[in-house]
């Protein structure tokens, strides 16, 4: 062992290969006869108190019966990664609490060395999943990065049973093709064993859903019709607000700062934004009837029987299309062209709970917008699957933390 002067330098442990043992194919992990020996190498192993520290060793070539001339099995290795599969664990398991960027730092690390140890642990960790017992999968897309082009969205598939939600698929955009490479790589028997999907009404999922998993119950997400619901609202007061601004002040200065209590549900707004907002109500806005329309819409979700809330729809349907606001009558176009779906949500009958993609979707939020500094795509898929994958971990990688 050589401690070197500072932090800079580190600590160097230099291996020696046990005399008595004769070195293993890396392929078989069986003993064959030495070859010769390769240069010095070094891995980054776990620091030790804090101070940086490598592995250096020089590797053996063997004559494996089998395999030919081949590098022998390194148990501390895994190929040409410069990092110990103990440092790789014991950066990937931090990679989860910390930014790479931050990770990198803290450990004396790179970020490279921070994105190969996050790698291995994903790329062995989907090898060795399991997927049985998949019932219910939820399809969503999730925008990425600036603009609006093809390739900013992500399609993402989750896992939501109430036993065990996950993310199972990213793929980039969200066209059919996406969908139908995502549901072949998880594979006939899981698509053969789903009783529920669920979905946003986006119509390349609709129709790669319904010709792939007609078998399952297909249930339109309730949060996804509330946000449409909560964009047609906005989109209302935004129209009006630029219209008041240039004939009538006091009434456009009532619409200001409203943005958020209006998309809040009615019985959540409290203190000083409940003022205002009755006093919205009481006025004649074109917005406050938007809002009204929206919250009236809340009730549908309170009925068991789906005749009771499709009679229901029928009369929210007549009630916003007489509303002459034109945002208000695109949403009850669109439940009306998916009444099928959106009353499938009563006969799943609470098997799936409208918060479950929802709560992934802002997990995953929270994962592509801290700063990781993912430089490309793959990056960032490697993340998502580490953070919410719940991938099963390989045993090798000891833990440090
Ligand atoms: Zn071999």
């Amino acid at each position: 062992m050589r401690v070197g002067q500072g932090q800079a330098e580190g600590i160097e442990i230099r291996v020696a290969p046990h005399g008595g043992m004769r070195a293993r194919c890396s392929v078989c992990q069986k003993p064959a006869p030495g070859y010769d020996r390769l240069p010095e190498r070094r891995w980054q192993f776990v620091p030790l108190w804090g101070i940086a520290t490598w592995f250096r060793y020089a590797p053996r070539r063997v004559e494996c019966a089998e395999h030919g001339v081949i590098v022998e099995h390194i148990p501390w290795s895994d190929g040409k990664r410069p990092v110990t599969t103990a440092m790789m664990g014991f950066l990937a398991r931090w990679a989860r609490r910390l930014s790479w960027r931050e990770t990198a730092q803290v450990f004396q690390s790179s970020w490279e060395s921070v994105y190969r140890s996050v790698e291995w642990m994903v790329e062995w960790g989907l090898a060795h999943r399991q997927l049985d017992g998949v019932e219910s999968l939820g399809v969503d897309e999730i925008h990425w990065g600036h603009g609006l082009k093809a390739d900013n969205f992500l399609t993402v598939i989750y896992q939501i049973d109430a036993g065990c939600r996950r993310l199972l698929w990213i793929g980039k955009r969200r066209s059919e093709k996406t969908l139908r490479m995502g549901l072949q790589a998880l594979g006939p028997e899981l698509v053969k064993g789903l009783r529920y999907v669920c979905s946003d009404m986006w119509k390349p999922y609709l129709k790669v859903l319904a010709a792939e998993a007609s078998h399952a119950l297909h249930v339109l997400d309730r949060f996804h019709i509330t946000q449409h619901m909560n964009q047609a609202v906005d989109e209302v007061r935004r129209a009006e607000s630029s219209r008041l601004q240039a004939k009538n002040k006091d009434e456009a200065r009532r619409l200001k700062n409203m943005r958020w209590p209006l998309l809040r549900k009615g019985s959540r707004v409290r203190g000083r934004a409940r003022k205002k907002l009755n006093a919205l109500l009481a006025s004649k806005l074109a917005t406050a009837r938007a809002w009204k329309l929206k919250e009236a819409f809340g009730h549908f979700w309170k009925y068991k029987s789906p005749l009771w809330a499709g009679a229901f729809l029928d009369c929210w349907r007549q009630r916003a299309m007489r509303s002459r606001l034109e945002p208000m009558r695109k949403v009850a176009r669109m439940l009306r062209a998916h009444e099928e779906l959106l009353l499938n949500w009563f006969r799943a009958k609470g098997e799936i709970s409208s918060g479950t993609v929802e709560g992934l979707n802002n997990k995953i939020r929270v994962v592509t917008r801290r700063s990781y500094g993912f430089r490309t795509y793959k990056a960032m898929e490697m993340a998502l699957y580490h953070t919410l994958g719940r991938l099963p971990e390989p045993e090798t990688a000891h833990r440090f933390c």
